[in-house]
């Protein structure tokens, strides 16, 4: 954390101090906890000090507000301890992880419906965020190029988007300067639509933003519309303003659970994607996944060669140092669970989530915002006539070790606060059932205290 507040004392005070549990039967000194210690633990002293450090956070399986993969099975972690040494830029020295990198970047070529070309133009990320980083910085290299050639000004780029979107977009713009051009909610409408973007593009719009799967609400905004409102734009102005897909979520969900939904390359403008290996794809984090429709569309400046591990090895990425086991544990995905599996697993969390989303409706002290139809995420508020606030619901439920964040949505909609679900694999119909019965009992908690003032603001969770 960069900017969390310390209070200095801390630091000098005996508070500065880790005295383990264990510590009368190995150790004399306390540890400290901001300075390195002059000397060493035993590794088993070791392990057992920081594991019981981290008994305080949340138990990630009953983490409903995170989309980042919380459960996968034995062979898997076996596999990726197994391979927790291998560097993914060193390509030369391991290029059996190269391979499989490219394995998977043709793999989700295809599962998007790129066609048959022979070499799929992509790579492996550490997320979704340095995934749009590329995608962004491919969109802005590709229109300068198309201004510098028609002789006109490249100096005040933008980019449309929903005002739905995840951070790393309006990271993306600042880092990159870029103007963002959010398309605002309405009261009833919280994505993107066609007209509402179309009518922020002007010649200086590096693309559109479009995203399978909002962080606020889990539903997918329409590729097919923005693309027909665009391509009749484009051909009334000559511009070639092209669209890409944040997949970050739907990306693993739509091409199993929705496959005749078009959004992917089927899409004429659609020329990049970004997803999120370590969410629905069912990868520990990190692991996100960027692919481009042809070579035209990754301009090569944005390339490096690099030969100082030998060979001359192509790379576009932020960092350099990477974890390759996660790259080899989505492979490992695609082999172990095929489409079949992919599919029964992602139908598994639909069924729960529309399930849950059903109950909660059903029980009239809350109104859905979205019921997990998209993706299995589903946000929710309650009901005008409760006297509990969906802050009060996150606080409660937390008592049971649930952790189901509770925000405000963006500008125009500021009213509206919810409280949102992701069901994972791992989050079961009976897990359901246990969180149905404690909101259950949290509402009559709240119905038998009369007196109860209802909180307007919360903790933060991130999104
Ligand atoms: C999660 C998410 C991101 C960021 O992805 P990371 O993999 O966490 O970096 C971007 N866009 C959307 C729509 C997301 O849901």
């Amino acid at each position: 954390m960069v900017h969390r507040q310390v209070d200095l004392a801390r630091f000098q005070s005996e508070s500065s101090l880790v005295t383990p549990a264990y510590g009368a039967r190995e150790v004399a000194q306390p540890v400290p906890k901001y300075e390195i210690p002059s000397t060493g633990l035993s590794s088993e002293l070791a392990y057992d000090l920081v594991r019981d450090e981290l008994i305080l956070d949340g138990n990630s399986r009953l983490n409903l507000a995170t989309f980042v993969t919380t459960w996968m099975e034995d062979r898997a972690r076996q596999l990726m301890a197994d391979s927790f040494d291998k560097n993914m830029i060193d390509k030369d020295e391991y290029p059996q992880t190269a391979e499989i990198e490219l394995r998977c970047v043709n793999i989700l070529a295809r599962l998007w419906n790129s066609g048959e070309r022979e070499e799929a133009i992509g790579c492996s990320t550490i997320g979704s965020s340095e995934a749009a980083m590329l995608a962004g910085m491919a969109l802005k290299w590709n229109w300068r190029k198309r201004r510098q050639a028609a002789g006109k000004s490249a100096d005040k780029p933008n980019l449309v988007m929903g005002i739905n979107v995840q951070v790393c977009w309006e990271k993306f713009c600042r880092y990159w300067e870029v103007e963002p051009r959010f398309v605002p909610m309405a009261s009833d409408r919280f994505c993107l639509t066609a007209e509402e973007a179309i009518s922020r593009v002007d010649e200086n719009t590096i693309g559109v933003v479009v995203i399978l799967g909002s962080t606020f609400d889990g539903r997918y905004e329409n590729v097919l519309e923005v693309n027909d409102a665009l391509q009749q734009l484009n051909q009334r102005t000559g511009w070639e303003t092209p669209i890409h897909v944040d997949a970050a979520s739907g990306g693993f969900v739509a091409p199993f659970l929705q496959p005749d939904l078009e959004w992917d390359f089927r899409v004429p403008l659609v020329k990049s994607i970004n997803t999120s290996g370590h969410k629905f794809g069912l990868v520990y984090p990190g692991v996100g996944w960027i692919v481009w429709r042809s070579p035209a569309d990754l301009p090569q400046e944005l390339v490096f060669h690099c030969n100082y591990l030998g060979g001359d090895l192509p790379n576009f990425a932020l960092n350099f140092s990477r974890p390759g086991n996660q790259v080899i544990a989505q492979y490992y995905n695609f082999v172990r669970l095929g489409r079949e599996g992919y599919r029964r697993i992602h139908q598994n969390c639909h069924d729960v989530a529309l399930y849950l989303s059903g109950e909660l409706a059903k029980s009239g002290a809350f109104r859905l915002i979205s019921d997990g139809s998209d993706i299995p995420v589903f946000a929710f508020t309650t009901a005008d006539h409760v006297n509990f606030s969906v802050f009060d619901m996150s606080d409660k439920l937390r008592e049971h070790g649930w952790l189901v964040p509770a925000y405000t949505f963006p500008k125009n909609c500021e009213d509206l606060a919810v409280l949102r679900v992701v069901c994972k694999e791992g989050f079961t119909r009976d897990m359901a059932d246990m969180l149905l019965r404690d909101i259950r009992a949290a509402t009559e908690f709240f119905s038998a205290t009369p007196t109860h003032q209802p909180k307007t603001q919360g903790s933060s969770f991130s999104h």
